[in-house]
């Protein structure tokens, strides 16, 4: 199975609608996290291809961008069918390049269909408004039109949906696109390009550029004057380079970076409940996602009930290759990921925390962390400002809600918070005075393509999905008239 189904992944540039070698004829290599064997060896796109890439997308905007919205929403439609047809295929070739187990591969794949599905719906409702200039009784038209060709830019954590949150707005709005996917995940996206091209959308309107020379290869884009819109999902290390570099031709931007969300567990919370949602709070995709509670405030009174479930739900997954049976924990993406990881707790543990489960590496191959639960951690503790990216919980007390407030909204990212209370009240309350784009009030997943995903702060600018995603990607005209 393993080698079938990576023989037919393609691993070239996809270029208006044809696969090609890159210019200089340079490749990288993609590696199985779970065995760290060499799986595919991939097209490494420089300047020159990057060019082509934008000629490509600029050639195919006027047509696509004319063709009716009911059209482009047919293909995206189309597109959704095609990808839940394909769902165990892409869904296998998810974990065996990412690494994650196979039941949240098969989530990714339904959650990145379904950015096709609503934008087919919303790109049909790209309405405007008339209205009368006060002054000189003037009719003010307002209307959008695409913003123009679109470079995307996305992350290894979501293969799939991190790329399609952006395709799916981007065609419906009438945009074209050049995407360059992650170099640790790049083949996801490639078998894709054969599915959109059976959907219907045309040569050129998704163009797929890998490239380990992302620096230049971006950078080269973002200085092309018919490049209008910047959407990336990444680091906000790297968002800040691209904001940089978007600054010179003021192209628009639309960034979702990082996150350090808190979880927050109140002294009437139902612990069930909040153990579930931490659950997926948490490990959803192995603690490697930007929504992933990086910060467990638990109240003094339920705090050791609140960790002993943690612990066991935690010590309860079964670690493997995300392929097999029963695996509920696969192996991080590489080496790097997991060596922060453990660099993380080490320091945690020498700042007096206490590991209630896990926290040993075991032997290779794989890049392999276990889930762990930490208590007692300390507000010195490293893994509380930074990014964890892995399956570990830092689970620290409070007393009053005006602290743990404070405590939450201490740090430079606003992408999402937690919050569990039995108290309607108290959870409205809490949730507008807590800085972050995002609110799980009782729930511990807030991702959702009806939903308006996106951060404060240093998590970005913007927002995907819903119809502020749509609107990323349209330029507001307004035609004055008289009649
Ligand atoms: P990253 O910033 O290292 O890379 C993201 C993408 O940018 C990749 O395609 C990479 O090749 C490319 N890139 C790297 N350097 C570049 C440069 N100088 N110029 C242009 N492109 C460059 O991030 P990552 O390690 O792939 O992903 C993890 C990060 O993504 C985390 O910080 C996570 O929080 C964030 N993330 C955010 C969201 C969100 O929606 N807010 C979602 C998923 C991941």
């Amino acid at each position: 199975m393993y080698d079938n189904l990576l023989a037919n992944v393609p691993t070239d540039l996809w270029i208006g609608g044809k696969w090609r070698k890159s210019s200089d004829n340079e490749c990288f290599d993609v590696i199985d996290p779970a065995t760290e064997r060499t799986i595919a060896s991939v097209a490494s796109a420089s300047v020159d291809d990057a060019k082509a890439a934008v000629d490509a997308a600029g050639d195919a905007f006027e047509a696509w961008a004319a063709k009716k919205p009911r059209e482009r929403g047919e293909i995206l439609r189309k597109a959704f069918e095609l990808i839940m047809r394909d769902q165990e295929r892409l869904a296998k070739l998810i974990t065996i390049e990412n690494g994650k187990a196979l039941p949240d591969s098969r989530a990714e794949v339904a959650y990145a269909a379904e950015f096709f599905r609503w934008f087919a719906e919303e790109g049909v409702r790209n309405s405007g408004d008339m209205r009368i200039a006060p002054a000189s009784g003037a009719r003010i038209l307002v209307h959008h039109k695409p913003a123009g060709v679109a470079v995307l830019v996305t992350p290894w954590n979501f293969p799939a949906a991190m790329a399609t949150r952006k395709i799916g707005p981007a065609l419906a709005a009438g945009c074209t696109v050049v995407l360059k996917p992650a170099s640790e995940t790049p083949l996801t996206m490639l078998a894709l390009m054969p599915i959109l091209e059976e959907a219907g959308v045309p040569a050129g309107v998704v163009n797929v550029i890998p490239s380990r020379r992302s620096g230049r290869v971006v950078d080269a884009m973002l200085h092309d004057m018919r490049v209008r819109v910047i959407s990336f999902t990444g680091s906000t290390e790297v968002g800040r380079k691209l904001l940089h570099s978007a600054a010179d031709n003021i192209i628009r931007p639309a960034m979702e970076l990082g996150g350090n969300a808190p979880f927050i567990v109140f002294e009437d919370a139902d612990i069930d409940a909040a153990i579930e949602g931490a659950m997926v709070a948490k490990m959803r995709n192995m603690g490697e996602a930007c929504t992933a509670a990086n910060r467990f405030y638990v109240h003094e009174k339920v705090h050791d009930a609140f960790a002993a479930k943690l612990k066991d739900k935690m010590g309860g997954l079964k670690m493997g290759n995300g392929l097999d049976d029963g695996v509920m924990l696969g192996p991080l993406v590489n080496a790097e990921g997991r060596d922060k990881v453990i660099e993380l707790v080490d320091d945690a543990v020498q700042k007096g925390a206490r590991i209630l489960v896990g926290g040993k590496t075991p032997d290779g191959p794989g890049f392999f962390y276990p889930a762990t639960v930490l208590t007692n951690v300390s507000d010195s503790a490293t893994m509380l400002r930074e990014e964890i990216f892995g399956p570990v919980a830092s689970i620290q007390t409070f007393k009053t809600e005006d602290e743990v407030i404070k405590r939450a909204n201490d740090t430079e990212y606003g992408l999402v918070a937690y919050l569990y209370t039995g108290d309607l009240k108290r959870g409205m309350r809490v949730s507008e005075k807590l800085d972050f784009g995002m609110i799980g009030l009782n729930r511990g997943l807030v991702s959702d393509p009806a939903a308006p995903f996106g951060g404060m702060k240093q998590s970005g600018i913007g927002r995907e999905g819903a119809h502020e995603g749509l609107m990323e990607f349209l330029e507001t005209q307004y035609i004055s008239t008289n009649w």
